[in-house]
């Protein structure tokens, strides 16, 4: 499918690759020229450790490359297309106008997905005259690694359009999950349930963040335990989500105690050096208050 990607930011360029690596023309559209030529030298960087890796061959990079192209101007971005993803920053009004955008200029039966990982997709192609053709198409960071792709059917969307579009995500070697649009989707209503209720063991020292952790990655063999992974998420970022759910699904998702804390004194995990655990470097060196919890 001839694609378009609007933003060529952190998923934006992903997206872009692997769109292109799988043999379909790609033209990237973002509003700033530099962020479109490191968007690119980004691609460029992730293949060549590809070939490195000798996962991908010298032939393989450039032929993708070839197929990428860049532009600031959205007609001629989406004049031709016929699947754009827009992966603008998160805020409906953006996104709503990015839509309106892209419906002005984009062929009549051109496919318009949205890469939101927390609005309703629904409310956001409700802007569209003909929304069927619209959908969300939630990748995950970094996109050239990560197998799974939420496909988001809103209230509006075509059966036909949630077929072409997870047809598309397969022959990007990725696997589809269609979700009904709902706040959380799958991924992150899962990933924040579980994060929310290992905090909450904290509170009531069931254990210490690292046994917990323990128990997720040799007990289930998770990569990663809920209290590091929320670390690395961002403390904000989870309590956000968390917020978010509480609103639209109700007060199990309440944020325990202790995350609200740890946000309020701008402890948010690994980017600032302290979350749950202390950070150094990007590695763990330490527990938080030496695994007090409560009396943060
Ligand atoms: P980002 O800030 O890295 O990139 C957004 C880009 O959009 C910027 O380069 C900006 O210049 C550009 N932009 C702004 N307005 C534009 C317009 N009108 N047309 C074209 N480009 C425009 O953001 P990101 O992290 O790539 O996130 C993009 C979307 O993907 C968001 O909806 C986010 O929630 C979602 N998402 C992010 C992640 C993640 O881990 N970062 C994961 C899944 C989904």
């Amino acid at each position: 499918m001839r694609t378009t990607v609007l933003g060529a930011g952190t998923m934006g360029h992903g997206i872009a690759q692997v769109t292109a690596m799988a043999g379909n023309e790609v033209t990237i559209r973002d509003i700033d020229e530099e962020v479109l030529s490191d968007g690119v030298d980004s691609i460029e960087a992730n293949l060549q450790a590809g070939v490195d890796r000798e996962k991908v061959t010298e032939d393989e990079m450039a032929a993708t490359l070839d197929r990428i192209t860049t532009t600031t101007d959205l007609e001629t971005a989406v004049a031709d297309a016929e699947l754009v993803v827009e992966a603008v920053p998160e805020d409906v009004d953006l996104k709503q106008r990015v839509f309106e955008d892209v419906a002005g200029a984009a062929p009549a039966d051109a496919i318009i997905a949205t890469n939101t990982s927390s609005l309703s997709v629904t409310d956001i192609v409700s802007v569209l005259d003909d929304p069927g053709r619209a959908l969300g198409l939630h990748f995950f960071n970094p996109v050239h690694i990560m197998g799974l792709v939420e496909v988001i059917d809103a209230e509006q969307t075509d059966e036909t359009t949630l077929d072409r579009v997870t047809t598309f995500v397969e022959s990007l070697d990725k696997t589809p999950i269609v979700i009904r649009d709902s706040a959380g989707f799958a991924s992150s209503r899962l990933g924040v349930t579980l994060g929310a209720e290992a905090i909450r063991m904290l509170e009531t020292g069931v254990a210490s963040p690292r046994d917990i952790d323990q128990a997720m990655e040799l007990g289930y063999n998770h990569p990663m335990g809920p209290i590091e992974l929320t670390d690395v998420v961002g403390l904000d970022v989870r309590l956000d989500v968390l917020e978010y759910l509480r609103e639209e699904l109700g007060e199990r998702f309440r944020p325990p105690q202790a995350l609200r804390r740890k946000v309020r004194a701008g402890k948010l995990g690994k980017k600032t050096g302290e979350g749950f655990y202390v950070w150094e470097d990007g590695e763990i060196v330490g527990v938080s208050g030496e695994g007090e919890i409560d009396d943060v």
